[in-house]
Formats: structure tokens, C-alpha cells, sequence
């Protein structure tokens, strides 16, 4: 399905089946020399297919375009690579430049991560065997134009800022356009789900850097958002809020959590945690979905105990949180 936004301003759905988020939104825009596609879909047929017939009905010269990738997640990457052209830029933040084209090395580095948050080492290869990152990354390397805060891209008579915003991914990009005050945002801020913000390492904060990406975009004249998933809206403020209380309820169940029953491991946290799917029991959860939650969980608990209101020891590869004092009632 393709659907126009603003004159030269394209929107694709690109389906993704068997994946909660259901579709992704590929942007296009046209431009007189060259045109910009923003973030690709997964490697993946049924992508593919909607992509080649979208670019087909927008009458799209792939040999004069270029890709702007949002961040590395597979939905948002998966095709980089495949729709490239010799002459073809691809825009992507250093961080996740560098993740995309990291290859396998990635995924061994996360088995040992995982491990430190409790996720059971017998499930470890199922776990990364039906990842869906993992299962339709883009496959390959290829060299990326490094953007970073303030470059500035000129396609179709618009003018794209980057910016920053880290927390989703660490090198996460959102392009705003001033004059017509567009948001281009990637998987920063969704209308009808809530990006997944997920620890792993600890020397990152990624929930601390994903509120203060909120505030700062809380900062921008915002006339429509055009996100990574779901429907366009307007007004991104009253979304901010809902997203920032969120995390910071989150937190406090964690909090709670631990208070009653730590200390414990990430993945003991994060079966007691409320999750929005449809299962008697966490147990019963998919595999990536129980990857996921703890990686979840593990930010949140990353980030109270950079605030004090949780303590983190090792206990045999694995490390265990508790929370010394009585939950505190303002967190974020
Ligand atoms: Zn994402």
C-alpha cells in the first residue's frame, strides 16, 4: 500500500506477518536529482514484494536513490543492502552503522550478556535462531555516510535535520523538517505501541538516554509525526507524557517487584513484570518474547540503580538486584 503524504512525500506499508508490530512504514521522498527512501523493512519475501511493488507505483529509479536508515533493527535495515545501488548513500548513525555491519559477532556478544540477566543458557540458541533480528538482518557490509546531530539532507525541496535521539538503539537518528514541521520518527515515538527499550551492556543507560531523547523532541515544533510503525499523528506532546509515565510505572514495579520478592536475577524480574500477550504464564511466552521482556527489564533496572533505589551483585555469572530501601514515589 502506498499512500501520499505531502507532494513528493510517499508512505509505504511494508508488512511484516507473524511479528506483533504487524507493518513497517517506509517513507519515500522524490526528488529532482536523486530520491530517499527512509528505513527498508526485514530481509525478508514478503518485504520485498511490497517494497519492488511500491517503488514499481511510484515509479522509483533505484539507481538515484538514497537510504536513510532510522536504526539497525531489522525491520528498519533488513534491505539496505539489497536496494542499494552502486551510486546509493546510505545514511546511518555510527553506532548502528557499525551494529548493521557487525555481522554474527553481535549475537555471540549478546549469549553473553543474556546470560548475566538470568535468561536460561539451554534456550540460548533458539532464542537468537528465531529472533526475528537475527533471522532477517541485513546480510553483507557495506560502507555508510555517518550522519550525526544537525547534518542536514536536501531531497524533494525538503530540508531533513538529524537528530539524535538515543535510547531505542543506541545511535537511534529522527529527521525533522522545520518549515513544514515533519518528524520523521523512526521507532523514537509510536502512537499505538510502545518502542521497547532493552539493556545490553552494562556501561549504557539506554532508559535515562530515551527520557531525555523524549524531552528534547518534546522541544520541537511538531506539526506530524511520521513514525517507524502504525498510523501518522499530530501533537507528539500528549504522547511524550504517556510514554514517560509509562517507563516511569515501569520502574516502579520493578521496584515493588523487588522490594517484595529480590533479590533476583533480570529474568526472574521480568516474569513477574505485567506484559500486554496473550499467555497463562511467562514460561509460556515465546522465546524472543521472554528475550525481549528481559532486556526490558534489564533497562529498567539499569536505570534505578544509577539512581541508588537498586543494588547489583554477582552471583555466579549472574547478577543479582535488589532494592535496599522502600520504593520512592518520584523516580523520573
Ligand atoms: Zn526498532
Amino acid at each position: 500500500m502506498v499512500e501520499e503524504i505531502l507532494p513528493e512525500i510517499y508512505r509505504m506499508e511494508i508488512p511484516l506477518p507473524n511479528n506483533p508490530l504487524k507493518s513497517l512504514n517506509s517513507y519515500v521522498i522524490k526528488g529532482g536529482e536523486r530520491n530517499l527512501i527512509i528505513d527498508t523493512g526485514m530481509n525478508r519475501k514478503e518485504c520485498r514484494i511490497a517494497m519492488e511493488a511500491g517503488l514499481a507505483a511510484l515509479d522509483v529509479d533505484l539507481e538515484r536513490t538514497d537510504i536513510f536508515i532510522t536504526h539497525m533493527h531489522a525491520d528498519h535495515s533488513g534491505l539496505v543492502f539489497e536496494l542499494a545501488r552502486p551510486a546509493a548513500k546510505l545514511y546511518c548513525s555510527r553506532e548502528d552503522a557499525a551494529i548493521i555491519n557487525a555481522g554474527d559477532s553481535l549475537w555471540g556478544a549478546m549469549q553473553v550478556f543474556m546470560q548475566t540477566g538470568g535468561f536460561p543458557r539451554e534456550e540460548f540458541a533458539a532464542a537468537i535462531r528465531k529472533h526475528p533480528g537475527y533471522k532477517y538482518r541485513a546480510v553483507g557490509e557495506k560502507p555508510f555516510t555517518i550522519v550525526k546531530e544537525g547534518d542536514t539532507l536536501e531531497v524533494g525541496g525538503y530540508r531533513l535535520s538529524c537528530l539524535e535521539t538515543p535510547g531505542h538503539t543506541r545511535g537511534h537518528l529522527c529527521l525533522y523538517e522545520a518549515e513544514q514541521k515533519l518528524f520523521f520518527a523512526g521507532d523514537h515515538i509510536l502512537r499505538d505501541i510502545t518502542p521497547n527499550i532493552s539493556l545490553w551492556s552494562y556501561r549504557v543507560n539506554p532508559l535515562a538516554e530515551y527520557l531525555g531523547s523524549l524531552d528534547r523532541v518534546g522541544g520541537c515544533e511538531i506539526r506530524l509525526v511520521l513514525p517507524g510503525h502504525r498510523k501518522l499523528f499530530s501533537d507528539p506532546g500528549e504522547r511524550i507524557a504517556e510514554l514517560k509515565a509509562h517507563h516511569r510505572a515501569r520502574a516502579e514495579e520493578v521496584l515493588r517487584i523487588l522490594a517484595e520478592a529480590g533479590p533476583m536475577d533480570a529474568y526472574r524480574v521480568a516474569s513477574f513484570m505485567t506484559w500486554d500477550i496473550d499467555c497463562p504464564s511467562f514460561r509460556d511466552f515465546p522465546i524472543p518474547q521472554r528475550w525481549f521482556a528481559t532486556g526490558e527489564a534489564l533497562a529498567h533496572l539499569k536505570y534505578l540503580e544509577e539512581i541508588s533505589l537498586v543494588k547489583r551483585e554477582e552471583a555466579g555469572g549472574t547478577y543479582l538486584f535488589s532494592a535496599p530501601r522502600r520504593p520512592s514515589s518520584v523516580l523520573l
